[in-house]
């Protein structure tokens, strides 16, 4: 089987990876691979306390990916001969002041609700699990099954790994889904996936006409800027991932084995503005970092980076099968790191046509946006679709799924207030 995979970043090397480990002849395509979020998290996996009110589809995979990580990680580092800087340090999450206290007891209720393990510390029993905690904190809890990883390192490791297991790279963006030449074609351009979901025409090869798509990507661009900085000498760095309330704004601070320290992260929507705001941000996320960790401040500031979370209505990622041809790989949001794993596993799966893979919530048509589908100038939304479906008795259902077929899902709103941000810019708002 010929599989295109249109996006290196590390969704699409990993879906890359694993196909070609399957038997596939796997094409990349990607102007800069690397060059999407990717580069810019900060690598938490975090199935605790990257929980939110609103997103608890998303803990089973989250746990299951977490628990496929020491592996993948283990293999990834085989295959490339790449430290990928794999981490299995819990994180502490703490609160300096009574709201932020408040707040972390709210999410610690959440965090029993999906069966994940916490444990409620006192202030003392939080600095000796981490000494370099501010006294101010006076307690917080434990997540020990959440995890960190060096996204740069793992990106890296993954291009090596890929490449060995015999993948090509091409260089060049796709315009086109139907221009490509390959049996299966799956979107994991991140931030850039929108673009491909609009009702078009292109070849399904077993039905030997085209049909006209209707399905979308609705992905958005919702920015983040995190800070690198760097021990220097025999500066203490902390030994857990600490993420905390600071009156009402949360950050996160993860420290690698090699004295890289990221603090992140921002979050508002601009479109693709990289240029602006970024003064403001560093503060914040200096100003309340060193709240938690004092010893922040002695740091050396390395890099400011800002990149862009592929962000979707229910912030739930879009994975699974959109038409006989395409599968969808996008829309990781907060989580991409985290999800690799299960992703690249789910993918694989879809490929082998196993369309249970990937699980119902993440369908990447629940959107269904009303758009009518069309063959031979038939359209789908008019109650057709089943009596369609007749004459194709070999295509897959996931055809025909369209419009007022799919299952609508849920449709909130984008939430704004998500685990890793502190600034809320966004028309939205809802600023903590
Ligand atoms: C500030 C910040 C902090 C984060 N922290 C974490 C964290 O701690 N843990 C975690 O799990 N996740 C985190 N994330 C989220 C994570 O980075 C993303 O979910 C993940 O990187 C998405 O990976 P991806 O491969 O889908 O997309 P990307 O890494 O964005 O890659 C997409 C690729 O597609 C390519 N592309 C785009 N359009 C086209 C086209 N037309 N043709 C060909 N190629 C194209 C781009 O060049 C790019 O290389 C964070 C994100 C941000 C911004």
């Amino acid at each position: 089987m010929r599989v295109a995979v249109v996006g290196a970043g590390s969704i699409g090397l990993a879906v890359a990876w694993r196909a070609a480990q399957a038997g596939a002849d796997v094409v990349v395509h990607d102007p800069e691979p690397g060059s999407g979020a990717s580069r810019v998290a900060a690598g938490m996996i975090a199935p605790v306390t990257e929980a939110h009110y609103g997103e608890e589809a998303l803990v089973p995979f989250m746990a299951e990916s977490a628990d496929a990580w020491p592996g993948f990680a283990h293999e990834l580092e085989q295959a490339s001969g790449l430290d990928v800087g794999f981490r299995d340090v819990p994180t502490l999450l703490v609160g300096l002041e009574d709201g932020d206290r408040a707040e972390i007891d709210r999410q610690a209720e959440l965090y029993r609700r999906t069966a994940r393990q916490v444990e409620t510390l006192t202030g003392r029993a939080v600095r000796k699990v981490e000494p370099l905690l501010s006294h101010r904190i006076r307690g917080g809890i434990l997540a020990s099954e959440d995890r960190a990883v060096d996204p740069r390192a793992v990106h890296a490791a993954l291009l090596i790994a890929a490449e060995r297991a015999g993948v090509a790279l091409r260089r060049e963006p796709v315009a086109d889904l139907g221009a490509i030449d390959a049996d299966q074609v799956v979107v994991a351009a991140g931030c850039g996936s929108a673009r491909f979901g609009s009702a078009s025409d292109y070849p399904v090869r077993t039905l030997n006409h085209p049909v006209r798509t209707s399905w979308m990507l609705p992905v958005r661009p919702v920015r983040g800027a995190v800070l690198r900085l760097r021990a220097v000498g025999d500066q203490p760095t902390p030994r857990t991932t600490v993420r905390g309330y600071v009156k009402g704004h949360s950050v996160y601070i993860v420290t690698r084995e090699n004295g890289e320290v990221v603090v992140g992260a921002t979050s508002d929507e601009r479109g693709f503005d990289q240029s602006t705001g970024t003064a403001g941000a560093a503060y914040d996320l200096l100003r309340w970092s060193i709240e938690l960790v004092p010893e922040i401040a002695e740091y050396h500031l390395a890099e400011v980076t800002v990149g862009f979370r592929p962000g979707t209505p229910d912030n739930l990622p879009l994975i699974g099968r959109l038409d006989e041809r395409t599968i969808a790989a996008t829309g990781h949001y907060r989580n991409g790191i985290a999800l690799i794993p299960a992703t690249a596993i789910a993918v694989a799966a879809l490929l082998g046509d196993d369309e249970s893979a990937a699980p119902e919530a993440f369908d990447p048509r629940r959107f269904g946006n009303g758009e009518s589908a069309e063959t031979d100038g038939r359209s789908l939304n008019e109650g057709t679709a089943k009596r369609l479906a007749e004459p194709f008795s070999g295509a897959p259902e996931s055809i025909l799924r369209t419009g007022s077929d799919i299952p609508s899902g849920r449709r909130s709103r984008g939430r704004s207030d998500a685990g890793d941000d502190t600034r809320h810019t966004d028309a939205e708002g809802a600023a903590p």
